[in-house]
């Protein structure tokens, strides 16, 4: 038989929805304070004090099927809301790292001015007060310089 390979049905393996061990919900009929993973981190969570999922979203597929456990990779995994926490906010040393990107960004190698906006430095590699020759406006850029060490050539 040369066709052994497709052992692995293409149906997930079939298990009455009685004998699931979570809870399973269709997409739509989620009770209140369920979320996906996914969900929890857009609204900025993180699992905190969830100790893995409570129930499960059953898959779009399985929505006509309510007599069977959804077994498929495309099923949610649902967390408390709850229990959840805020993500750790980020360390100083990202916060550096982040400042200094957007440091280099809106420095110009030039003329040293820190601009308020970020440069066109990939096309133009200056200030526009530079590429065009004149006096930029002093609004535009901070002249409480700070420290040259913070600032970073390009
Ligand atoms: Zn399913
Ligand atoms: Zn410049």
């Amino acid at each position: 038989m040369p066709r052994t390979r497709r052992k692995r049905p293409r149906e997930a393996a079939k298990v009455p929805r009685s004998d699931a061990t979570l809870p399973e919900f269709d997409r739509g009929a989620v009770p209140e304070g369920l979320v996906t993973r996914r969900a929890l981190r857009e609204m900025g969570l993180s699992p905190g004090d969830n100790e893995g999922p409570v129930a499960i979203l059953r898959c779009c597929l399985c929505a006509t099927r309510p007599n069977w456990s959804c077994r498929h990779p495309t099923r949610g995994f649902l967390l408390r809301v709850d229990l959840a926490r805020p993500k750790r906010t980020p360390t100083l040393a990202q916060e550096l790292a982040l400042d200094r990107a957007i440091a280099a960004r809106s420095t110009c190698p030039k003329c040293a001015r820190r601009y308020v906006y970020c440069l066109p430095l990939r096309t133009v590699g200056s200030c526009d007060p530079c590429a065009q020759g004149y006096e930029p406006s002093p609004d535009t850029y901070f002249t409480s310089t700070a420290p040259v060490t913070h600032r970073l050539a390009a």
